[in-house]
């Protein structure tokens, strides 16, 4: 499912293909990427693009004649560009662009989300001006994660995973950064020290370069598809050994979701 990385990823991606030149039309059928109107405002969009920026978990795509779209990926939608003509499953929308190139935005399962708005609206839209700091556009510093999270009831990994409080992380991502800090998984943000903010701020964002970094090329894969490599130190790794020290991954459901840890590096009770 797509995170803060592959969101950023496809943005960087995008920014490459519709700022080449103008969008010379747009096409979709009706799907549940659409809600209301929007089919027919989607299918309005032209020209030239002029700004495509990232919060959390949204692309937000700015035209040059005000008129602007914010995506959301979904678990398993994307961007993919291909030659007009090419068939692209599940392909729900499309950019068709100058030089015979199409961008197709795919989504096999459906929970990918696209709303047409006014560009200088984009960011009061209300999925977007709930959203918490995001770690790389915003910034994160150990100060501002414990003033994000700090004041949550819930488990840490969840708390992380509250795009109201931080955009961006999801199930990968918090269980990543849990483990690069040595913090358990249902720790309480109240009780993490100063020292431990600070080892999660740096979880974060290593393991968030770390997935930027890990993919190449156009195509962004998934790591919960079939056939794809888990490049994860943590996540997914349940009965192995933990490549710090041996112990056995363990998991456990918090937030209706799989969190994955060792139990030896991090420990209930912070003491490490
Ligand atoms: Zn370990």
């Amino acid at each position: 499912m797509p995170e803060l990385p592959e969101v950023e990823l496809a943005r960087r991606n995008l920014l490459k293909w519709l700022r080449r030149g103008p969008v010379l039309r747009t096409e979709a059928e009706h799907s549940r990427a659409f809600r209301g109107a929007e089919h027919a405002q989607f299918l309005a969009l032209k020209g030239k693009v002029a700004a495509i920026d990232r919060r959390g978990k949204y692309l937000l795509l700015r035209f040059a004649d005000g008129r602007g779209l914010l995506a959301h990926l979904g678990m398993t939608g994307r961007f993919v560009r291909r030659p007009e003509g090419a068939q692209v499953p599940y392909s729900r929308a499309r950019f068709v662009l100058e030089g015979g190139q199409v961008v197709h935005f795919a989504d096999p399962r459906r929970f990918g989300r696209l709303e047409v708005a006014p560009a200088d609206r984009l960011l009061d839209l209300p999925a977007v001006s709930q959203l918490g700091p995001d770690p790389l556009v915003d910034g994160l510093t150990p100060a501002s994660l414990a003033k994000a999270v700090g004041g949550s009831s819930q488990a840490l990994k969840v708390a992380l995973m509250d795009q109201g409080r931080l955009a961006g992380l999801g199930n990968i991502h918090a269980a990543e950064a849990l483990y690069r800090a040595k913090l358990h998984p249902a720790r309480r943000p109240r009780s993490l020290t100063a020292p431990e903010w600070t080892r999660l701020s740096r979880g974060i964002h290593a393991s968030l370069e770390f997935a930027l970094s890990a993919q190449e090329g156009e195509e962004i894969q998934y790591v919960e598809e079939p056939g794809a490599e888990n490049p994860f130190l943590i996540y997914g790794r349940a009965g192995e050994r933990c490549r710090r020290c041996r112990t056995v991954v363990r998991s456990m459901i918090q937030g209706g979701r799989t969190t994955h840890f060792c139990p030896t590096c991090q420990p209930r009770s912070g003491k490490r």
